[in-house]
């Protein structure tokens, strides 16, 4: 990181050995006179002599420049001010690194100096990292599956378990791609970088490296069973977790089960949709459990205490004297079981009177003496109703 401060840090006029105020002129003729003094063709062998030649290089190339040596005296300004060129200060790659922050600085890769420190500041940071998301850790897909389940696991809650193919895990290489007994290799062309220089612009510093697409590694022997990928299809088994009162064609979220990451990313999510079979007797009413209760006209009308099935034990039903067909009764808490919120569900049980079809000698009798001493009339409500349409429509 001290690649970075150097740079600007650097004072080009001492380097060419004139004030900052220095003309055109001025600075051409203090280049000129340096660059020929320190000529490598003058200094052979002299190494001092090449770095001072290049440094005078670099400094002339900037200063040489109206627009350059503008921007570099603003760039100067700001440092000994403290203040970063996006105005955030400091140049960490957060602070210069983000080329959208407004400001770009405009200088060409050529020439040395610039160049090679350009290329420390972007390739280093901000380009690698441009090249990860690229080609970086990719969540996984989410899968979805089908599980059935019985209507008393659908009340109660369950776990079980689906099994589907899908992409996982390559079980042979574990992920890595390499055939077994050999490793995955620093890549030759970017030695591990996953991005190699680009010159084409004074940003564009580095691209997603071709050889290895990014990853920094090559497989010299893929794993057979994957070719390399890290991800098969194979059949896979997941444990899930029903909740109590789940509901037909509800989907179940199952974090991380999904599909395998690519690159080190995170596993998609598992989707299950429950389909919940039907039961002979009991039906739902959100997270209440329904059921059909026959009874028998003198149970109806005499009241009784009948057992009736729930999904634990049976429970002691009281009919009171009475009731008609279609009361519904309330068996509490032997719904859907309270989950922490307390929100469970009852059974509700319709009363259903019967009606005999076929009356043995005995019954009819018993019926017919119950007939004769029946008083009042059920249908009064309906003769008032058409008595009062007679009077409307009358005379
Ligand atoms: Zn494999
Ligand atoms: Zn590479």
């Amino acid at each position: 990181m001290s690649a970075q401060r150097e740079w600007f840090e650097k004072d080009y006029y001492a380097v060419l050995g004139v004030p900052q105020s220095a003309t055109e002129k001025e600075l051409s003729r203090a280049y000129k006179k340096l660059a020929k003094q320190h000529h490598p063709d003058a200094n052979q062998g002299n190494a001092a002599a090449e770095e001072r030649f290049k440094e005078i290089s670099a400094a002339y190339d900037i200063l040489g420049d109206k627009t350059k040596r503008a921007e570099y005296d603003e760039v100067r300004q700001m440092v000994a001010s403290g203040v970063g060129p996006d105005g955030a200060g400091g140049f960490g790659p957060g602070g210069f690194g983000g080329a959208g922050g407004g400001r770009t600085f405009r200088f060409d890769t050529d020439g040395g100096g610039l160049g090679d420190i350009f290329g420390n500041l972007f390739g280093g940071g901000g380009g690698r990292r441009r090249g990860r998301t690229a080609t970086g850790p990719q969540r996984g897909r989410d899968l979805e599956t089908e599980l059935h389940l019985q209507f008393e696991d659908a009340i109660r809650g369950v776990t079980s378990t689906v099994r589907f193919r899908a992409d996982a895990t390559c079980s042979t290489c574990a992920g890595s791609g390499a055939a077994p007994g050999t490793m995955p290799e620093t890549c030759p062309e970017c030695h591990g970088a996953g991005t190699i220089a680009d010159n084409q612009g004074p940003f564009s510093f580095s691209q997603v490296c071709p050889t290895c697409g990014g990853r920094g590694q090559v497989i010299p022997t893929p794993c057979p069973t994957c070719n390399g990928s890290g991800v098969e299809v194979r059949a896979r088994e997941v444990k899930v977790r029903i909740p109590a009162g789940v509901a037909d064609a509800q989907r179940i979220r199952v974090k991380g089960r999904g599909g395998a990451g690519a690159n080190g990313g995170q596993p998609g999510d598992l989707f299950v949709v429950v389909h919940v079979r039907e039961h002979a007797l009991f039906a739902r009413s959100g997270n209440d459990l329904t059921l059909r209760l026959p009874v028998t006209f003198p149970e109806a009308a005499l009241g009784a205490d009948i057992k009736v099935p729930t999904l634990d034990a049976q429970v002691t039903v009281r009919i009171p004297p009475g009731t008609p067909s279609g009361k519904v009764l309330r068996v509490r808490g032997k719904g859907v079981a309270a989950d922490g919120n307390g929100n469970g569900g009852d059974l509700l049980v319709t009363v259903d009177v019967q009606v005999p079809s076929d009356l043995t000698g005995a019954q009819r009798e018993a019926v017919e003496a119950l007939a004769v001493v029946l008083d009042g009339d059920p249908r009064d409500a309906l003769d008032a109703a058409a008595q009062d349409r007679r009077k409307r429509d009358g005379d």
